[in-house]
């Protein structure tokens, strides 16, 4: 089922994961012991991050070669093997760096014979190591270029003029940022370029992830009023380390309130810090709840105990 269909006809509070491949090497076992205990709580979907490969350089004899390892592939596979499994509908991730447009659409094509609906579409941060996107020689820039190709071939249009050409059905999320993206000089120049990812075909916005609840409701606020209509589903990461109060700042670009912060450094143990980060998070996605959300997207970020735990205190 479409993203937007499940969300259309969700009665109770709808719940979706966000998993990311297991390193290359690792089973896939691996993964299914993440999502199994979290299919009790009936996700509506499942979405699977991909990752740019990171460019190394390797000397064989007396000549440089550039070398792209990507160290977790299998976003497709894990997408078919997931939704065989569970019988849940899943999301791959789809990026721009790494792929001409004309790759891109060959691979669309491959999931659309797979009969997956749902893409969500990003640009992608640039390769580990590097601070700068650099599109691929004929590919996109923006991801609202990417929108627009989906959006074509869901009206029959491909790259190619074809005659008679069978036209995709993909749902298409796209990435908004409460807190503004990184790069982006100001909130409304952002939101600016958000309104053009949905005026291009998408179909819902999944946030970035965020640690207050007004910063979820002015950005609501705000895109209504900007005339984004679609779905806005808040992107939720159950924080458990004293470690994340600087790594989820320094990698998401968000800010952590006080109470949160303090909460979790005057606990005495690891196990109480991660006690009072679910916590926060819990009274984090009650506010949302009572707001009206249309359903709640966890990062599991390919560890599933935080999600359950969060779940399970949520659901008692
Ligand atoms: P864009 O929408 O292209 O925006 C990028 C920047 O360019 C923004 O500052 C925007 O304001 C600006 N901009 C947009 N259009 C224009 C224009 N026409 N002219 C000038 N400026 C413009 N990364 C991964 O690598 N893999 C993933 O699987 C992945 N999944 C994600 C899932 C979610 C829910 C979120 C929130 C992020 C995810 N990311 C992922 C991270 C994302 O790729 C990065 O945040 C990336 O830096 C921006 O992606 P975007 O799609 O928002 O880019």
């Amino acid at each position: 089922m479409q993203v937007i269909e499940a969300i259309k006809q969700s009665k109770d509070l709808m719940i979706s994961l966000e998993i990311t491949p297991p390193n290359k090497g690792q089973s896939i076992e691996e993964l299914f012991q993440v999502i199994d205990p979290l299919t009790r709580y009936n996700p509506a979907f499942i979405s699977v991050t991909y990752h740019q490969p990171q460019v190394v350089y390797e000397e064989k004899n007396g000549l440089i070669y550039r070398i792209p390892k990507r160290k977790k592939p299998g976003t497709v596979g894990i997408c078919a093997a997931v939704t065989n499994r569970y019988k849940v509908d899943t999301v791959p991730h789809f990026i721009l760096g790494g792929f001409s447009k004309f790759e891109t659409e060959d691979a669309l094509i491959d999931l659309h014979f797979l009969g997956i609906e749902n893409i969500f579409a990003v640009r992608g941060d640039p390769p580990p190591g590097e601070k700068i996107f650099i599109p691929e020689k004929d590919g996109h820039k923006y991801a609202s270029e990417l929108v627009e190709q989906i959006h074509n071939m869901n009206e029959g249009f491909y790259l190619e003029q074809l005659e008679n050409a069978q036209p995709t059905k993909f749902c298409i999320g796209v990435a908004g940022y409460p807190e503004k993206h990184y790069e982006s000089p100001n909130f409304e120049k952002d939101l600016y370029f958000l309104k053009q990812k949905v005026d291009k075909g998408a179909h819902y916005i999944i946030t970035q992830m965020f640690f207050q609840f007004n910063v979820y409701r002015d950005f609501v606020e705000k895109a209504r009023s900007a005339g984004i209509k679609v779905p806005i589903l808040p992107g939720i990461k159950p924080i458990t380390t004293l470690g994340q109060l600087s790594s989820l700042p320094r990698d998401f670009h968000i800010t952590l309130p006080s109470e949160l912060v303090e909460s979790m450094e005057q606990a005495r143990t690891p196990a109480e810090s991660r006690k009072a980060g679910i916590a926060y998070v819990k009274k984090l996605c009650e506010q949302l709840i009572d707001f009206g959300v249309p359903g709640i997207h966890i990062y599991t970020m390919g560890k599933g105990t935080a999600t359950q735990d969060l779940l399970s205190l949520l659901f008692k």
